[in-house]
């Protein structure tokens, strides 16, 4: 290693030794930014280079052995990408806070007391048992200020590590409490891209202890992670959701763009709302008329996929929904939600995509 300064954005050693690897800055280059850092500020670029989960494993788990806060941010929209697997093995003793990020994204009904519930069970399952959940929109400022005084009320004058898989906004947190803060000279890089943040980056507290940002997660399950920028306009929302309400009767078929397959096959007839990016376009079509349907328009009329050579392998789960209000949560898509009366739905999503069943959250 030539060089021991670290990059600005993301807070890896800055070297010139090997452009395929994290920190490279071009010889002589007297930058203050990696390559991919700048390139991600000014082009919009991302140079590909991840971190395995092998090596993001060893690096949390450093945390079970330190005294600390930890904080996770994950976000609601993409509940099951943010989950960091065996999370409760690497905090080890430590306290944990939870920031649910990206809820400027739900329609104003959503029942944040019944999210607040979802999750907390959630998380018992794991093991983990927050101490406070806090609900955020990092990019629209929105309890930046709530979150810190958290933070700083169960760090208790420990370190505070922050964690989340990639993409979930901690760059965007960290950065509003910065600017919150009025802390100088320290501008991460956010990027619409997963995976900024490749290393741990300190930043000072002012009693002599640090704010560590840990690197993101990269899961390779995440809808985010294969559906290239054209897709991803599709369908990741970049404003509050308008929900979208079908009246189905059984034996009917939605198609949320060309990646999701709703199919209603047996039930009273009732209203089914779909939460997705206002961009999706969504059709109905009868049941019997669904494969034909699929074969004949997914990458044409129903996108994303942006064609049809697409590849995507595909898995069709059989739900059998109550008589209780529940939301069908697609991870990093959106949620379906049911009408009161018991159905017998199928969804076929691509592979690797999270459902979950949830109470009704609106
Ligand atoms: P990181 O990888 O976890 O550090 O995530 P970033 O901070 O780079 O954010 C990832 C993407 O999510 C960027 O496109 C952000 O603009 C977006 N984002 C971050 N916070 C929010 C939020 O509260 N609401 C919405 N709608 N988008 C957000």
């Amino acid at each position: 290693m030539k060089d021991e300064k670290v990059c600005m954005g993301c807070g890896v050693r800055l070297q010139s030794d090997d452009e395929t690897q994290i920190g490279y800055i071009p010889d002589n280059h007297n930058m203050i930014w990696c390559q991919r850092c700048f390139r991600i500020r000014h082009y919009n670029d991302m140079t590909e280079i991840v971190q395995d989960a092998e090596t993001y494993q060893v690096k949390l788990s450093m945390i079970r052995n330190q005294e600390a806060l930890v904080v996770q941010i994950v976000d609601l929209f993409d509940f099951g990408g943010s989950f960091i697997p065996e999370l409760h093995r690497y905090i080890g003793k430590n306290r944990l806070i939870l920031i649910v990020n990206k809820i400027d994204l739900f329609p104003r009904s959503t029942n944040w007391q019944r999210v607040t519930d979802w999750i907390r069970d959630a998380y018992r399952q794991e093991q983990l048992f927050p101490e406070a959940i806090l609900l955020t929109s990092a990019e629209k400022g929105f309890q930046v200020r709530e979150t810190m005084e958290a933070i700083e009320y169960y760090r208790q004058g420990r370190d505070v590590y922050m964690v989340g898989t990639a993409n979930v906004g901690k760059s965007t947190l960290i950065n509003r409490m910065l600017q919150a803060a009025s802390v100088d000279g320290s501008d991460l890089t956010t990027s619409p891209y997963p995976g900024t943040t490749l290393d741990f980056i300190q930043i000072p507290l002012d009693d002599g202890r640090y704010l560590v940002d840990t690197p993101g997660l990269l899961r390779k399950d995440r809808m985010t992670e294969w559906l290239n920028p054209a897709e991803l306009k599709l369908v990741v929302p970049s404003s509050r959701i308008k929900p979208k309400v079908y009246q189905l009767q059984a034996k009917q078929t939605l198609f949320l763009g060309g990646l999701v397959r709703f199919d209603f096959i047996a039930g009273d007839p009732q209203s089914f709302v779909c939460y997705t990016s206002n961009r999706l376009l969504i059709h109905r079509t009868k049941l019997a008329h669904a494969d034909q349907f699929a074969k004949k328009h997914i990458g044409g009329l129903l996108k994303p996929p942006m064609n049809s050579e697409h590849g995507i392998k595909w898995r069709k789960e059989h739900l059998y929904l109550p008589s209780d209000k529940v939301d069908i949560a697609i991870s990093g898509f959106g949620f379906i939600s049911s009408g009161k009366k018991k159905a017998e739905v199928a969804i076929t999503v691509p592979e690797q995509v999270q459902l979950n069943l949830r109470p009704s959250i609106i």
